[in-house]
């Protein structure tokens, strides 16, 4: 993989920082209103080459490093969080097919997710049962083909993908063992697609309810051999992935820290600028230094996964547990220096609230970051 050199990376991040401060910002207000992304927005990306940065210059990508990747998405998490969703899910979906795609698989999946031209929703959690090894949708053999049943819900992108990404098992199997990965194509017979309602926030992104009841899918679309799945899904994936979904945490409350300073000085009372006020300009401190933590603990776990050490899986837990937490207490001191204004909808702060809830949820709870971590230092200590 290359990598961009100092000068046209930050001519890039240049770039990225006045669309987010531009265009981001109008179809923020478009996507709030009219509670659904625009087609134009996924075609404004594609084609302003936003959805593949990540990936090697040999698939089609931009082959930044992975820094320099997090750093662009530092500020694309600044913009609406749908935007940064299809940003994230973009640059990042296509490890996770890649990791045992055959050179077949590649041509058909990896290569047109990459340009932009097939989009795939990660299709994991299901209503009836936990999120990994317990998962129960499950698929027959039948010659060359799975039938697939079962349920998979709250799934982003998974009402207008072109692929699901779905994790299910053998029939019969139990914990991680029989599990399979499958390109589940979006058109195949046997399943309902049902949109779910509205979020709280990440508006205008659609999410799924699927419930699919023999549905036929080929045996050439199985990432991997049997038993596999959990590692497509959980495996190579997920470490960066988690350290992605920490670093947009800390492009949020950036974005939210600015709209507090931004107010506390212009917004007077008793005849003073908030900023002024040492209470104020103290929650302002403590936002500054709780987000540049959580920054230099992101990218850390960040070097250490593009070095190979054994102890990225932990970190990117350890970084994201750190980065949702600041991120809760970073929201909420800049809606409290808002004041009542801060709650009403169509401020911006109310919107970058709501939007911060939904990291508590994304590449897994803080209650699960925390058994990963702890069963690493446990294992150290043994
Ligand atoms: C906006 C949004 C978008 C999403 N997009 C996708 C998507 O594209 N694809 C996808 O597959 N999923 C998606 N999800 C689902 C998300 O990954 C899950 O919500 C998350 O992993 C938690 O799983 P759950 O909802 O099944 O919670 P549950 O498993 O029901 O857990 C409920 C609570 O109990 C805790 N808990 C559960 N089990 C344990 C345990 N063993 N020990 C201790 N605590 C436990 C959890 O931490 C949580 O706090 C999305 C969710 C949201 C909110």
């Amino acid at each position: 993989m290359t990598q961009a050199d100092g000068t046209s990376f930050a001519t890039l991040a240049r770039e990225v920082e006045a669309f987010v401060r531009g265009p981001g910002e109008a179809y923020a207000t478009a996507i709030e209103r009219d509670r659904s992304v625009p087609a134009q927005l996924w075609t404004d990306l594609r084609d302003r080459g936003y959805l593949r940065l990540a990936a090697p210059v040999d698939y089609g990508g931009a082959g930044l490093s992975f820094t320099q990747y997090l750093q662009l998405l530092e500020l694309f998490s600044m913009s609406h969080a749908s935007l940064r969703m299809i940003v994230h899910v973009c640059n990042g979906v296509w490890r996770s097919i890649d990791q045992f795609a055959s050179d077949e698989q590649r041509k058909k999946f990896v290569l047109p997710q990459v340009a932009g031209d097939l989009r795939v929703a990660f299709t994991l959690t299901e209503p009836t049962a936990g999120t990994g090894a317990d998962l129960r949708a499950s698929v027959t053999r039948d010659g060359d083909t799975y039938l697939l049943s079962g349920e998979k819900h709250l799934i982003t992108f998974g009402v207008s993908c072109d692929y699901w990404l779905l994790f299910a098992r053998c029939e019969g199997s139990t914990g991680k063992d029989g599990t399979v990965a499958l390109m589940v194509d979006r058109h195949v017979d046997g399943v309902r697609v049902t949109p779910m309602p509205d979020t709280m926030g990440v508006r205008g992104t659609d999410h799924a309810h699927l419930t699919f009841d023999r549905a036929p899918v080929p045996v050439a679309n199985r990432l991997g051999e049997e038993g596999d799945g959990l590692t497509v899904a959980l495996g190579g994936f997920l470490t960066p992935s988690r350290i992605g979904v920490a670093m947009t945490c800390v492009g949020l409350a950036r974005r939210a820290q600015e709209l507090a300073v931004e107010h506390a000085g212009n917004r007077v009372t008793f005849g003073r600028p908030l900023a002024a006020r040492q209470a104020v300009a103290f929650a302002l401190a403590e936002n500054a230094a709780d987000i540049e933590a959580a920054r230099q603990l992101t990218l850390h776990a960040a070097r250490r996964w593009e070095a190979g050490e054994s102890d990225a899986g932990a970190l990117s837990s350890m970084a994201k547990l750190v980065a949702v937490d600041m991120l809760t207490r970073v929201t909420d001191k800049a809606l409290q220096v808002h004041g009542g204004i801060g709650y009403w909808e169509g401020s911006t702060i109310e919107r970058v609230y709501r939007d911060a809830r939904a990291q508590r949820f994304e590449e897994g709870t803080n209650e699960i970051q925390k058994t990963v971590i702890a069963r690493e230092i446990l294992a150290a200590g043994r």
